[in-house]
């Protein structure tokens, strides 16, 4: 258990598989605390996802114990989206999903990222 009472890894989670390796995945940035990869089914040029390695199911799991690592995970966001290559804002930018819950659009239960850029049109979104 982690000091947020949430299980820091789920054996049965796709996201905790690919973080420790266990599914391949295209990497675009790694650290201590992060994990980050190419969308298997982009909806745009660029298209990854930004993950926390701790498994937090869902935005709905966020309380204020989770500040400093989300201020983390935001910060990742536009560093990476001109790593991999959206254009630059205004005349560019990038969009940025987090989709929560049944309702909210939300297929895998590992809170995540997706950073969505490139050129128009996309397939979705
Ligand atoms: P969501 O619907 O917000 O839960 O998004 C889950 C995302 O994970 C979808 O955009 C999927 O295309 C993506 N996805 C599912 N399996 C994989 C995988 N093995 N590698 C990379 N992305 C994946
Ligand atoms: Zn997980």
């Amino acid at each position: 258990m982690s000091t947020h009472g949430v299980v820091d890894h789920d054996p049965d989670c796709l996201f905790c598989k690919i973080v420790a390796k266990k599914i391949p995945s295209r990497p675009v940035y790694e650290d201590d605390e992060f994990y980050c990869f190419h969308d298997i089914a982009p909806w745009a040029p660029v298209h990854f996802l930004i993950i926390p390695k701790a498994h937090i199911p869902s935005m709905a799991h966020i309380t204020d114990a989770h500040a400093g690592l989300m201020g983390r995970m935001m910060a990742l966001v536009p560093k990476l989206a001109a790593q991999e290559g959206c254009n630059p804002y205004p005349d560019g930018g990038f969009r940025l999903v987090t989709n929560t819950g049944v309702e909210g659009g939300q297929e895998v239960r590992h809170l995540h990222f997706h950073v969505m850029g490139g050129s128009r049109p996309w397939l979705r979104g």
